[in-house]
């Protein structure tokens, strides 16, 4: 089989890019040790304990790969970004996790694109998609898929950034196809930007010149940490409650606002009242955000957002929820609440 004949079957599965790279090590790997080894990856264990060592090669997942298949699937959908919406009492979720969740989506697909395949060849195979430990946006590149840029995001020059990436590891020998150049040239809107400054300058000998700093980054506090974010960085969260979109919303590399054809994207609900959100249980949680991204968070990762994006708000129409919540039982939450409430009524 050659590589077109696996980029037309991965178009009739959904995805809107396929690439081929060699399964062998990432020589990007080394840059990800720097940025572990300098703390920029904050208390995200799973990038940084024994498991990241998996992330150096793609055959740590399947030793018989010899390709990685990558696809990219569009998840934009024609609603206004963060950066157009000015609305303190709405909350903002990161546009990827509006719909349905999207490791099943891809996962379904890279399976259905392996059974195709395998109608035409022998062969075996491994999908990967996100939280598999593999250094995706490296092979992504690798792949023709687009270049990784100061934002940190993958950027095709055709589709932008609003992409899921998923891999399918194969042990079939494939043509690989050529990275493209970097197309981000003296640009910096996304570093200008960013709320927290958290796209800092790094010196990585032939590496990138730029890297996120997960402990300055509202995606990172708003996901994936559980305890408090510094004060001092608090004002730039805005009304943001889960992930942050600013810097990939002023790219104008997604200017052209290309909007995916599956309807599992679409918002359940755009940008709902944080007076509502304060108020859910976790019932109430689990039921709204049942199959969404949003549930990473949990409960109470999520409740400190809210009580967070409130104080920002500095509405006092927030304040009887806030009593609620700093009276909450963890710590985050209600010190998060006293917080706001200190905001409001200052
Ligand atoms: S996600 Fe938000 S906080 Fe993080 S680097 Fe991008 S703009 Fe900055
Ligand atoms: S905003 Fe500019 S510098 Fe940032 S990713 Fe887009 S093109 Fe690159």
């Amino acid at each position: 089989m050659d590589g077109a004949t696996v980029k037309e079957l991965a178009r009739a599965c959904g995805f809107e890019l396929c690439g081929i790279a060699a399964a062998v090590p990432a020589p990007e790997y080394g840059y990800f040790q720097s940025w572990v080894a300098g703390g920029l990856a904050g208390e995200m264990r799973y990038l940084t304990d024994q498991r990241a060592a998996l992330r150096r090669d793609a055959r740590s997942l399947l030793p018989e790969a010899r390709s990685v298949i990558c696809v990219g699937k569009l998840y934009d959908t024609p609603w206004p970004y963060s950066t157009e919406f000015h609305d303190a009492e709405r909350a903002w979720i990161s546009r990827y996790a509006w719909g349905d969740d999207y490791h099943e989506l891809l996962r379904r697909g890279l399976e259905d694109l392996a059974r195709r395949m395998r109608a035409r060849a022998d062969f075996t195979w491994r999908v990967a998609v996100d939280t598999a430990p593999l250094l995706e946006r490296a092979y992504a590149r690798r792949a023709g898929l687009g270049w990784i840029a100061k934002n940190t995001c993958l950027i095709n020059e055709e589709w932008g950034s609003w992409l899921f990436l998923g891999e399918l590891l194969v042990s079939l020998e494939l043509e690989p196809d050529a990275p493209p150049p970097d197309r981000c040239g003296s640009c910096t809107r996304c570093i200008d930007a960013c709320p927290t400054q958290a796209l800092v300058p790094i010196t990585e000998p032939g590496g990138p010149a730029w890297a996120l700093d997960a402990r300055r980054c509202i995606s990172y506090y708003t996901i994936e940490c559980r305890g408090d974010a510094p004060e001092s960085l608090r004002a730039g969260f805005g009304n943001l409650v889960f992930g942050c979109d600013v810097c990939q919303d002023v790219c104008p590399w997604n200017r052209s606002r290309r909007a995916t054809e599956e309807p599992g994207f679409a918002p359940r609900e755009f940008a709902p009242l944080l007076e509502r959100l304060g108020a859910l249980t976790e019932t109430e949680f689990a039921a709204m955000f049942r199959q969404s991204p949003v549930r990473r968070a949990k409960y109470a990762g999520f409740l400190r957002n809210v009580a967070l994006a409130m104080g920002n708000s500095r509405s006092p129409r927030f304040l009887p929820v806030l009593e609620r919540l700093a009276r909450h039982a963890d710590p985050a939450v209600s010190a998060t609440a006293a917080w706001a409430q200190r905001q409001i009524q200052s």
